[in-house]
């Protein structure tokens, strides 16, 4: 799998996903309650057709931080990336290398592939 930047960046669903007929996306992050939001420990799911490009991160302190889902979504056709937890990117200080975000997000993505015969 390339990591094809130019066709990474478009905001059209059929060019961002290439072979993928239709997909769902669980997303569960905060597993413990750490930053005792709302949404922690809640699984929020997405499918091709409301897929936000990118998913923010809980912790407050958090910044740059979230996940790009059109990433994920394209590392999960391979399939030990279809159920995984990742890492939040984002850090809690002024430099990258400061304090990394403690947050996890466990994604489980589906995907269903285009007929090849069409
Ligand atoms: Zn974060």
């Amino acid at each position: 799998m390339t990591d094809d930047t130019a066709t990474l960046l478009t905001q059209n669903r059929d060019r961002a996903f290439p072979g993928i007929a239709d997909l769902t996306i669980d997303i569960t992050q905060d597993k413990n309650g750490v930053f005792q939001s709302a949404e922690s420990g809640q699984t929020v799911s997405y499918t091709k057709a409301d897929i936000p490009r990118s998913f923010g991160c809980l912790n407050p302190k958090c910044q740059d931080g979230g996940l790009d889902l059109q990433r994920v979504v394209i590392a999960a056709l391979s399939p030990e990336n279809a159920d995984r937890d990742l890492p939040c990117p984002g850090h809690e200080g002024l430099t990258d290398d400061e304090a990394p975000c403690p947050n996890l997000f466990h994604v489980k993505v589906t995907i269903v592939a285009e007929d090849a015969e069409g």
